[in-house]
């Protein structure tokens, strides 16, 4: 190919560099993994750090084998006035994209800020379930003798973005439990279900993940997540199918085990959908 990419110096000049006995040494991004020592004289106190904080945390999970995939959380790695670094940041990086799609952002009034919203938006919007840490769910004691026992299923409306195309995903979940020992704010469930959805995900997925922090903050080994959701990317894209409906369905405890238990959860989402068609 003689029409090769090349990077543009003022973004990458400084992305696959290390500081090495007092000068700069171009290097390969996977050397990066490899070299102990360079990371932690690039993650140490006082130490070099990447000219991208975007690199310097990239390379800080990776050398600690912490998993940041698109529908991951990472909010233990970042400090106060990180994200409005990394808004920065990707706005350079979404200013070249634009670039590269030839759409002229310097004289295109309706593109000019574009760069900068879409930052945003990742950050603070749609995918901000990664960033922001887990909602806090006071728990109250269910443990006295009148305890409730019954199932308790709440109706969650969840907005999302597949990590595939980042198309919107948009729908509604019905998490249902058993009340173990203690019980959390209603409001809560939907604050958690919404922190999974705020992420690049896969329907299947969040079903797992919402299931999994229900579980954590109740304490509820008997639960069940069944969710509804439209997909941007099969409306918008690919087969443009504009009734499309994806459901999930994650069963734990005696929802999977007892059939009275399954029935009477799926017999709530029908009331529940009938009370609140979407
Ligand atoms: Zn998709």
């Amino acid at each position: 190919m003689t029409n090769k990419f090349k990077p543009d110096p003022v973004i990458h000049a400084d992305v696959n560099m290390e500081f090495k006995q007092d000068e700069y040494v171009p290097l390969k991004k996977e050397v990066y993994i490899k070299k102990e020592t360079a990371l932690d004289a690039m993650a140490g106190d006082g130490g070099y750090q990447e000219a991208y904080l975007g690199d310097h945390l990239r390379f800080k999970m990776k050398r600690d084998k912490k998993r940041f995939w698109a529908g991951d959380n990472i909010s233990d790695y970042l400090h106060e006035g990180d994200v409005e670094k990394l808004i920065d940041e990707a706005t350079e990086a979404f200013e070249l994209v634009l670039d590269r799609l030839l759409i002229d952002r310097e004289n295109d009034p309706n593109s000019k800020g574009t760069a900068r919203r879409l930052a945003k938006m990742y950050f603070n919007e749609i995918m901000a379930g990664r960033y922001d840490p887990a909602p806090d769910a006071t728990a109250f004691p269910n443990d006295s003798s009148d305890r409730y026992e019954g199932m308790l299923v709440v109706r969650s409306e969840l907005r999302s973005m597949c990590s595939h195309h980042h198309q919107p995903v948009s729908g509604v979940a019905y998490i249902g439990i058993i009340a173990a020992n203690k019980l959390i704010g209603l409001s809560k469930y939907t604050r958690i279900a919404q922190w999974c959805a705020r992420r690049g995900t896969l329907q299947e997925e969040l079903c797992n993940d919402i299931a999994r922090e229900i579980e954590k903050a109740t304490g509820a080994k008997d639960l069940g997540v069944y969710i509804q959701a439209t997909h941007g990317c099969c409306e918008n894209r690919g087969i443009m199918a504009h009734s499309s409906l994806t459901q999930t369905t994650v069963l734990k405890g005696a929802f999977k085990d007892d059939m009275g238990t399954k029935k009477e959860f799926m017999d709530n989402i029908k009331l529940q959908q009938e009370f609140a068609p979407r």
